[in-house]
């Protein structure tokens, strides 16, 4: 019978056996941040790197995964815990099925003991087939994730594709008026080849297993029949499709243009149904997400649908009151300041903001906060209004925070 290798994961990770959890997450992470294929677009090493650390970090992050790796120098979903204990333990001849009495639970249903020969317990069995393979039973795991390049066994059953999140950035006049963006995305599309059906050619005898669905594996001293990896148990493979190596999608650029409502606010999202990744054997494709970053003006703040500006008001104005002309995002209008407006003071023109993106009737308003400006005096003249002006209004402003000390 064939068997496969085992993984050393910790070394994959680079940490030691005695690693806590947050160990191997940081590690993980670090590598994870390295080799992830959205930084290493198009590279099938790195690629294969992130699912071997993948691999790896799924099972060292989960105690009972870890517990029967580290027990047995591989994992497979077919093996319980209590059975990896069992056979590390194993060493006096054949454990019997009735040890359960002593109150281990577990059974022997599909360990396969016809070989079973002592040996020192990291024994590895390396079959003729094992340089082919090399992964170990993660077809569960992965399949939804990854597909295994060089032959392995398409899915069955369409896959839904996954959603694309994008941040596109406006100018602040696209997002208030409405316009149209132009934006690069790269998404995965139906594969050309095999139009989604990630394999190639009649299937074939699966060389990992020779075609009987199951390999062996070593566990302590014992022989562990587990199911092929590598064909999921049927004993048969395609050939992958040379163009998306068994993806069943090939990455695309692709420039998408798209409509900006106006009003549109900053950090809005806008859904494209179906523009997301392709999906699998028929599946339907994600959705791409857009966030939208609005840009800022030199004057104008926009605050949700209201747009704030701050206007220099002179002296004469605020205490007299006046009709200005203050800048809006339609152009001028004109604004009516009351007597002895203050400075800082907030006045509000009704519908002069943003028109709404979601309510067509509604639109904000603009919010006024007056500056006053003093003047700088360079004739006598005027420096003597001043004074008479001080002489007939001798109030003390200050009044009012000497009634609070
Ligand atoms: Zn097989
Ligand atoms: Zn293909």
């Amino acid at each position: 019978m064939p068997s496969t290798q085992n993984k050393d994961y910790y070394g994959l990770l680079g940490v030691k056996k005695t690693a806590t959890a947050e160990e191997i997450r940081k590690a993980f992470r670090k590598l994870a941040r390295k080799y992830h294929p959205d930084v290493n677009p198009g590279d099938k090493k790195a690629e294969e790197k992130f699912k071997e650390i993948s691999e790896a970090n799924d099972i060292l992050s989960d105690d009972k995964k870890r517990k029967v790796y580290d027990q047995l120098g591989f994992y497979s979903d077919q093996i319980d815990p209590a059975q990896a204990e069992a056979a590390a333990r194993g060493g006096y001849g054949r454990p019997r099925p009735q040890s359960g009495q002593q109150g281990v639970p577990f059974d022997f249903e599909g360990f396969d003991f016809s070989n079973f020969e002592g040996g020192p317990a990291a024994q590895r069995q390396t079959g003729s087939s094992a340089a082919g393979g090399g992964w170990g039973g993660f077809r569960d795991i992965f399949s939804g994730i990854f597909n295994q390049a060089g032959g392995r066994q398409p899915q069955s059953g369409p896959q839904a594709g996954t959603d694309l999140e994008y941040t596109v950035n406006v100018d602040f006049w696209t997002a208030v008026r409405g316009g149209t963006a132009r934006l690069q995305i790269l998404r995965q599309e139906i594969c050309p080849t095999c139009h989604g059906k990630a394999s190639s050619g009649a299937p074939m005898q699966c060389p990992e297993c020779h075609g009987t669905g199951h390999v062996t594996q070593m566990g302590g001293r014992m022989k562990f029949n587990i199911q092929c990896p590598r064909c999921g148990g049927s004993g048969r493979v395609q050939e992958s499709c040379p163009t998306c190596h068994g993806d069943g999608t090939v990455q695309r650029a692709e420039t998408i243009e798209f409509r900006i409502k106006a009003g549109t606010r900053d950090g809005q999202r806008i859904r494209l149904g179906g523009k997301g990744n392709a999906g699998v054997n028929g599946g339907p494709a994600g959705d791409l997400f857009l966030i939208i970053r609005s840009g800022s003006h030199p004057i104008f703040t926009r605050v949700a649908d209201n747009i704030e500006v701050s206007v220099p008001v002179r002296v004469d104005e605020a205490a007299l009151g006046a009709k200005i002309d203050v800048p809006t995002i339609d152009g001028r209008a004109q604004l009516r300041i009351p007597p002895g407006t203050q400075s800082g003071q907030k006045l509000r023109m009704r519908q002069k903001g943003v028109a709404s993106a979601s309510n067509e009737s509604h639109r904000g308003d603009q919010i006024v906060t007056v500056e006053i400006t003093v003047p700088q005096l360079r004739d006598e003249r005027s420096k003597e209004i001043l004074r008479e002006f001080a002489h007939l209004n001798p109030e003390d402003p200050r009044t009012v925070l000497w009634s609070k000390v």
